[in-house]
């Protein structure tokens, strides 16, 4: 089986874990650039953003990263999923600027910390329910984006290539859907 790794820097890493074995994934988790080798893909997970792009340079994850990226699949979960944008609303720069995504922070509103939504995505057939906190939207997408699921008309789930993110936390559901459509990537990546 493939082995996935999960940035464990911040945010809910054994709940990853958790799903992406479910899904039939080996993982590991990854705290310095050594972790990296011999990995098939990668979760980042939810968080804060720009807090976690200041551990990744404190550790020399980011251009490790960033390298690995340009061989292997890459998903992105809320936070994980702005580090993946090459636009960012209200920042000069990106930071590992995988998806051709236009995306804007914390944008359902302060006062809507965290909320549940019947999502419809793409390419998989059951009932999901996503956890939205402080989340995310894309803003826009450029057409060789997949847009996978939306809400109240925002994009909240895409892929484009080997890179997949969405705005809500999928592992803080009992459902792994979205990290067994991950897996399914990776095995046809490899
Ligand atoms: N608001 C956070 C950020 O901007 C993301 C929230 C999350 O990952 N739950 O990074």
């Amino acid at each position: 089986s493939v082995k996935i790794g999960v940035l464990a820097l911040q945010g809910a890493v054994s709940e990853h874990v958790r799903s992406l074995e479910a899904s039939g994934a080996q993982t590991a988790l990854v705290k310095n650039t050594r972790d990296l080798d011999g990995l098939d893909g990668l979760v980042l997970p939810g968080g804060e953003s720009t807090m976690m792009r200041r551990i990744m340079d404190r550790y020399d994850l980011f251009e490790a990263v960033k390298d690995f990226s340009e061989q292997r699949p890459v998903f992105g979960t809320c936070a994980g999923l702005i580090l993946m944008a090459k636009q960012i609303e209200g920042r000069r720069g990106p930071h590992l600027a995988l998806l051709d995504i236009d995306v804007k922070r914390n944008a359902f509103g302060r006062q809507v910390d965290s909320f549940e939504a019947d999502l419809e995505i793409k390419g998989i057939s059951e009932a999901y329910t996503g956890v939205f906190i402080r989340a995310p939207y894309i803003k826009s997408a450029a057409e060789n984006v997949d847009v996978l699921a939306t809400y109240e008309g925002h994009i909240v789930a895409c892929q484009q290539d080997r890179f997949l993110a969405c705005a809500f936390h999928p592992e803080l559901t009992d459902n792994p859907a979205m990290h067994r459509y991950f897996v399914r990537m990776v095995n046809e990546y490899n």
